[in-house]
């Protein structure tokens, strides 16, 4: 694979003694393998530690999300300074599940991702529909419709990374087909053309949704997958790596 990123999600899952699986991680991707970055989204607990296990190794480590402001009172917020200040480079905003739980629009997104920006972390912009909506025929209306509305003014296409998840494979053993995903993504990457220009095959799109190492090796095959999102197969070492290995 060419420039590709493999992003592991923790949600809310993880103490301290969980730490071994990033030690784990950390040295088997020592120093790195091409253009292929491997990234675990840690929760806001574990981002520091994590930071420190995966110092010196090619292993990046990020948020799950940040808040729009920069400071100031809201209580159990945490800003995208506070995580860059934790050792994290990425943060994923607006993934489905902070949309429902906690009511994130698009526009309280793209505030986030503005945050991350300003903080100097990379945001992984989640975008993605629901079973009611692909059985309405409306999947790529609402990608499209998510991605103007998520994406900040100003940025530039390398400045973010998109993930396209749709809900209903999400947590839920239900993969998309390739066919879904060779779609959807074909239609994110026209979607940036139309906004970027020429700049717009810069940015990375990841699949997420089920993924596992089973079936990674033909999901990062197909066009325009740029490397994954993934959830309950980051929890363990051998499983994360085992995808990032069919990455590289
Ligand atoms: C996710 O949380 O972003 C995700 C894709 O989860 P899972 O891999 O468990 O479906």
């Amino acid at each position: 694979m060419s420039r590709a990123l493999i992003a592991g999600n923790w949600k809310m899952n993880g103490l301290k003694a969980s730490l071994s699986q990033v030690e784990a991680v950390a040295a088997a991707v020592g120093s790195g393998h091409g253009d292929v970055t491997a990234l675990l989204c840690l929760p806001a607990t574990l981002v520091a530690a994590g930071s420190e296990s995966a110092e010196g190794t090619a292993l990046r480590i990020g948020g799950e999300t940040c808040h729009h402001n920069v400071k100031g009172a809201h209580t159990g917020d945490i800003s995208a300074e506070m995580l860059a200040d934790a050792g994290a480079s990425h943060v994923i905003v607006g993934h489905s599940e902070r949309r429902a739980d906690h009511g994130e629009s698009d526009a309280v997104v793209s505030a986030q991702a503005s945050a991350a920006l300003a903080a100097s972390l990379v945001p992984i912009i989640c975008v993605g529909e629901s079973l009611a909506e692909r059985e309405a025929g409306r999947t790529l209306e609402r990608i499209e419709s998510q991605l103007a509305g998520s994406i900040p003014d100003g940025v530039g296409a390398a400045d973010f990374v998109i993930a396209y998840e749709p809900i209903w494979a999400i947590g839920t053993g239900k993969v998309a087909s390739t066919e879904q995903i060779a779609e959807v993504h074909g239609a994110i990457r026209a979607w940036l053309s139309g906004r970027f220009g020429a700049s717009g095959v810069e940015t990375l799109i990841l699949y997420g949704g089920s993924m596992n190492p089973a079936n990674a090796a033909e999901i990062l095959a197909v066009d325009n997958v740029n490397g994954g999102l993934i959830g309950g197969a980051s929890l363990k070492a051998e499983d994360f790596l085992s995808i990032y290995r069919a990455a590289i």
